[in-house]
This record gives structure tokens, sequence and C-alpha cells, in this order.
């Protein structure tokens, strides 16, 4: 499954909502904060200013030193909250030791284009499309969507948990509607035997965080898979030293699954794709 093609497709409809906004004089702002100096965050934080730039939007980024005490990034938050100019509000995690990561959810649910405000959690939850979707899981929809993936009735499985992928994507399969309707099972870290369950899932979205974790023995034949591991694994033949891997075993996978999706140009193209569509919404629901 190509997340590159799917993703293009949704930053042009992105860029459509721009232009329509721009004729009404509004112009969709998305505001990151960064805090301290992580590379893989620094990098992430430039392509999210790099897309919103390119769909004709105004991204902003806010940086901080890694010294910064919770109370400065909070008055940063409410600064933002209060400007009407800006529609999206996003803290790059992961935050120093000493900021608390609660520290989120002083953005305001309107402008929490990353979905992780407990309002917006519980929106997702009760079946409310009224909220933000975090924004990887919200892209895997899409992508099964686009590739025309048969969810209702299916046994859906997630391995990982965490409340910015695993909890969100179970939730989203497990919707009352046709685009989901899945009897959905989560794993996690204490799974007794993964693999008893992994067999049984018709789709098999990954988020574990581990290199190769599902091998070839682990899919059903004919299953849909969907990584959205990216571990960054020691590679002597690439030029950085480095490469980026899945936790899917892609080669041997690929000889079971019907559908799968690579790493990179999977999973990740959506979710900053996601995060743009997130973003003009914010601007249209606030209408200025
Ligand atoms: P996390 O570390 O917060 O959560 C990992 C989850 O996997 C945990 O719930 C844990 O219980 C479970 N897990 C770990 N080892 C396991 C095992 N051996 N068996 C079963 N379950 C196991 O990570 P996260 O933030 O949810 O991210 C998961 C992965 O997805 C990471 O590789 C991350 O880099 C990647 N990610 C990719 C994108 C993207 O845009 N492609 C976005 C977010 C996260």
């Amino acid at each position: 499954m190509d997340g590159r093609a799917v993703a293009a497709k949704v930053r042009e409809r992105v860029a459509e909502g721009v232009r329509a906004l721009r004729k009404q004089g509004i112009v969709p702002r998305l505001s990151v904060v960064l805090v301290g100096d992580d590379p893989a965050s620094a990098a992430y934080v430039r392509s999210k200013a790099r897309a919103s730039e390119e769909l004709g939007m105004q991204g902003e980024t806010i940086r901080m030193p890694g010294t910064t005490a919770e109370s400065e990034l909070i008055a940063v938050i409410d600064r933002l909250n209060a400007d009407p100019s800006v529609h999206g509000i996003l803290v790059q995690m992961p935050l120093p030791k000493q900021i608390d990561p609660d520290v989120v959810r002083r953005v305001n649910p309107s402008k929490d284009v990353d979905g992780f405000h407990p309002v917006n959690v519980g929106k997702l939850l009760i079946g409310d499309s009224g909220g933000f979707v975090p924004c990887t899981p919200a892209g895997v929809m899409v992508l099964l969507r686009e590739y025309k993936v048969q969810t209702s009735g299916a046994n859906c499985v997630v391995i990982g948990r965490s409340n910015i992928v695993g909890k969100p994507m179970a939730a989203l399969m497990l919707q009352d509607n046709e685009n989901a309707n899945c009897t959905v099972t989560v794993c996690h870290r204490h799974t007794a035997d993964l693999p008893s369950q992994t067999r049984r899932a018709d789709i098999l979205i990954v988020a574990a965080g581990r290199p190769k974790i599902v091998t070839g023995d682990m899919v059903k034949p004919g299953a849909v898979v969907i990584d959205v591991g990216t571990n960054r694994v020691n590679d002597p033949k690439a030029k950085s030293g480095t490469r980026l891997q899945g936790d899917v075993d892609f080669d041997a996978v690929r000889e079971v699954a019907s559908k799968l999706t690579p790493v990179p140009g999977g999973v990740g193209p959506m979710t900053i794709a996601m995060l743009m569509a997130n973003t003009v919404r914010a601007a249209e629901m606030a209408g200025r």
C-alpha cells in the first residue's frame, strides 16, 4: 500500500480547502512548539512546517531551550490559545524531563490538531465526529478506505496500546460505521501468546516500536498488514550508517499478506497529511 500516493491525494484535498478559506480571508495557521534540540524531533517539526507552507498555510515553529520550565511552556500555550490567528497548536513530543507531558492538555481542544486532549479522546470513544482524531491512526483509516479494505465484520488485531497510536487505532476500528465495524483485539507487552492472536487477524495493525516483531508465520494468509513502526537501526550499507525499519519483517510478510504498508513510504506520509487536514478543519470550524 503506497502511503505517499494516498497522502498526495489527501494533500490535494487539503490544498483545495486552503484555497476556499483564503477566499474568505482566512489563512490556516499551525503553530508547532519544539522544546529542546532532539534531532529527530527537529526533523519532524521541519517537515510539518514545510508541509504547511507547501499547502498555502502558515507554519510557525516556536523553539524553546531544553531548560524551559513547565510554567514557561504553559505561558506559550496560553498565548497561542488566545491568539485568534492560530488555528492549530502542536507540542512536539518527547518533552524534556522537567515538563509533565500532560501539559498538552492545556491546549484548547478546538485547536488540538493532534487529538490528544481528553475532550477529543472522549469524543472519539463515544463516536462523536466533531473532535480531532490523532493523525497516525486517522491516516491508517484513510489508507484502508482508499484501498477498499473490507473492515465490517473483520477481525482486527492492534499491537500496541499507547495513547498516540494503539488505543485510538482500536477505538477507530471499533466505530459503528461501515468503514470500521471490526471485532478488535488489542495486544501489548503483557499479551501471553502474541502469535496466536495475530494469526486470527484479517487486519493486523502493528505499533509496538520493535523492529521485525511480526514475522511471516504470525500472519494469516491474505491478511492486510499495516506497519506503523518506525525504528532507526544500524545499517553499515547506508550512507548515514542507519536506516528506518518497521515493526514487520516486510520481505517475509509480503509473501503471506494480501496488502502491506512499507516503511518508509507507508503510514509515515499519512501522518503529516492528516495533521494538515486537521489544521484546515480547525480553521473551518473557527471561521476566522
Ligand atoms: P509506545 O512505545 O508508546 O507504545 C508501544 C506499545 O507497544 C506499548 O503499548 C507496548 O505495550 C507495546 N509493545 C511493545 N513491545 C511489545 C511486544 N513485544 N509485544 C506486544 N506489544 C508490545 O510507542 P508508540 O508511540 O505507540 O509508537 C509505536 C511505534 O510507531 C514506534 O515505532 C513509533 O516510532 C511509531 N510511530 C510512527 C508514526 C508514523 O507516523 N509512522 C507515528 C507515531 C508512532
